[in-house]
């Protein structure tokens, strides 16, 4: 391991053995009608690609929306994602490099490593730094959400998951259930990176439905503070 890594790992350890009370966020803190609108770029064994139906369609409209982003989808989409992060509207975050199953199952060195590669590549490919995590299928606990807010992230999760990677749920059906089930402060949670089926016939419908009901999309970082020690 590169003897910086090493070295960086061995100071958040440190860290992560006096952090404070573990939190995952799953809405913004406020009544207001506001939705942090999130979609993730996951990649695991097999390289995804950005999902242009989405990710077009929300830019020409200038919706802000959060990405989380795994280190190997930066990598392998380096120029889509130097786009992304020369907007002013899209956040850039972490969805850890290689996207396991299951971080529970991985040892303290090797979360923070899955993290700090990702915020390393993405860093690299945008210039920009990520402040907040999100764990893949939001499988975490109290010692791997204490380990990545030592590195000083935010857990970043959601109230209730759109159904987006499910084939068998048509667009009609994702749009009914979003603009149901949304309430003030919600994160949605949708996929950029091709494992959304349905999501770029949907999304259109979706925020423009949300809008009518008077809802404004934002960013996770005009309601989340950063993480202090
Ligand atoms: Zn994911």
């Amino acid at each position: 391991m590169h003897a910086l890594l090493r070295l960086v790992l061995a100071a958040v350890a440190v860290a992560a053995s006096s952090s404070a009370r573990p939190e995952i966020v799953t809405r913004l803190p406020t009544d207001e009608k506001v939705v942090a609108l999130t979609l993730d770029a996951c990649e695991a064994g097999t390289v995804t690609h950005l999902d242009h139906g989405v990710a077009d369609w929300l830019i020409a409209h200038e919706v802000p929306f959060t990405i989380f982003m795994g280190g190997r989808f930066a990598r392998d989409n380096a120029e889509d994602v130097a786009r992304l992060g020369a907007l002013p509207f899209v956040e850039i975050e972490n969805h850890s490099w290689s996207h396991p199953a299951d971080m529970r199952k991985l040892s303290t060195p090797e979360v923070m490593k899955q993290v700090l590669l990702a915020e390393l590549e993405i860093g690299l490919k945008t210039g920009r730094v990520t402040r907040f995590f999100r764990f893949p299928g939001g499988n975490a606990d109290a010692r791997t959400i204490a380990a990545v807010e030592a590195m000083g992230y935010r857990i970043v999760h959601w109230r209730w998951p759109s159904g987006d990677p499910d084939k068998h749920i048509p667009a009609a059906k994702l749009e009914s259930y979003a603009l149901s089930a949304t309430k003030p402060g919600d994160v949605l949670i949708f996929h950029i990176n091709g494992n959304g089926v349905h999501t770029a016939e949907a999304l259109p419908a979706i925020v423009e439905g949300l809008k009518a009901k008077g809802y404004r999309f934002v960013l996770l970082r005009d309601y989340l503070p950063p993480v202090t020690h």
